[in-house]
């Protein structure tokens, strides 16, 4: 099946200025006038397709831990974290919404009294991930995911949950419009050669967000502060950057989710994570002459990779660079420093002028990030 790691046209359709529109001699005023119209009309059915993804994710999420039984101080912790991330990308998206958009007024004193800081927060501190990679990582801890067959089958319930659902009013998204979900999900593991058994997975989401300057964010947060910084410099690199060569036991499987017919699918790297990772990937790589929309860093791969190198010190000693022939290997060390010298500065730069472009206070020191109030989930 055909892989889609970003949601299809028209929801990517955010001119990042006015001279998108405008700028262009040939057409007519009558054509420009439309356009912006398109433009304005398409932004708020975004914005409202965003408003209504973002209630029921909430909503599906609470299911979610009712149905695993979690105990208090993670139900506080994972639920903050989730109405943090989308409150922020709510913030952030053009038109912005505000959290009252997203909670029923019935409700919401309710949740700003259970929850209180991600309220307070949306608009200073930054969220680490999407809300669908929140979700993932809960139901790793939480469920067999060590058994994909199991652990895919309970994320098709989640993502059938998602699109069951609908707001107050009765909206309810179609699939490909839910404004929150990823659409590959990817898992790496390293084969034990000794038993040939699979040791610890390591999941991953691709970036579950919608609008260009949204992705872009996440994409750069990610790259600056979560991943492994040797996954960060080859996305940074894009085309004409090195590859990470892992160790020959180091297997990546990636799975699509079909909307139609409700399941996942395994789905072939696409060329930019061919062409960044040299890995066993499951399906093999296929040439495909469709074009690849979605930006580098934008794939499942990338979060999936990065966890096992955080969490399997023998995988991050053994990686190195391939690039061309008679370029000298760099070990983990040498392609962090790489992405510190060459990549990290420039990198916040552009963060912070799209942050502030979204009204969103960029302090001048140290960047704030958004972490659950650990002595409220004690009490
Ligand atoms: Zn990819």
């Amino acid at each position: 099946m055909d892989r889609h790691d970003t949601e299809p046209e028209p929801m990517e359709t955010e001119p990042s200025n006015d001279n998108d529109i405008t700028d262009n001699a040939n057409i007519t005023l009558d054509d420009k006038q439309k356009r912006k119209k398109y433009f304005v009309k398409n932004r708020e059915e975004q914005k409202e397709n965003i408003t209504t993804s973002g209630l029921l994710f909430i909503k599906t999420f609470q299911d979610l831990l009712m149905k695993t039984k979690a105990k208090t101080d993670s139900m506080q912790k994972y639920m903050q974290k989730i109405l943090h991330s989308i409150f922020f990308l709510g913030y952030i998206n053009d038109p912005s919404i505000s959290p009252k958009e997203f909670i029923p007024s019935r409700t919401l004193d309710k949740y700003k009294k259970v929850f209180p800081k991600p309220f307070q927060e949306y608009s200073t501190h930054l969220p680490n991930q999407t809300p669908y990679s929140i979700l993932l990582e809960y139901m790793t801890e939480t469920l067999d995911a060590e058994n994909t067959d199991i652990f895919m089958q309970e994320l098709v319930v989640v993502n059938e949950s998602l699109w069951k659902l609908d707001d107050d009013e009765g909206n309810q998204p179609v699939a490909n419009d839910f404004a929150f979900s990823a659409s590959v999900i990817t898992y790496s593991c390293v084969k034990d050669l000794k038993n040939m058994r699979f040791l610890k997975k390591a999941y991953g989401a691709s970036i579950s967000c919608k609008g260009k300057v949204p992705r872009k964010i996440m994409i750069a947060l990610s790259a600056l502060y979560v991943w492994d910084k040797a996954i960060s410099y080859v996305v940074c690199c894009g085309a004409k950057g090195p590859a990470i060569q892992f160790p020959d036991q180091v297997h990546c499987n990636a799975y699509s989710f079909d909307t139609k017919n409700r399941k996942y699918k395994e789905v072939p790297p696409c060329t930019k994570c061919n062409k960044m990772y040299i890995v066993q990937f499951k399906p093999e790589y296929l040439v495909t002459n469709k074009t690849e929309t979605w930006p580098f860093g934008n794939c499942a791969e990338n979060e999936s990779l990065s966890k096992l190198l955080h969490h399997n010190t023998d995988v991050r000693q053994a990686i190195y660079t391939v690039k061309d022939e008679g370029d000298t290997p760099m070990n983990r060390q040498d392609i962090e420093n790489k992405f510190k010298d060459e990549y990290e500065e420039k990198m916040k730069n552009e963060v912070k002028l799209l942050l502030r472009s979204r009204n969103f206070k960029v302090p001048t020191g140290d960047w704030q990030f958004f972490t659950p109030d650990v002595q409220y989930c004690n009490n």
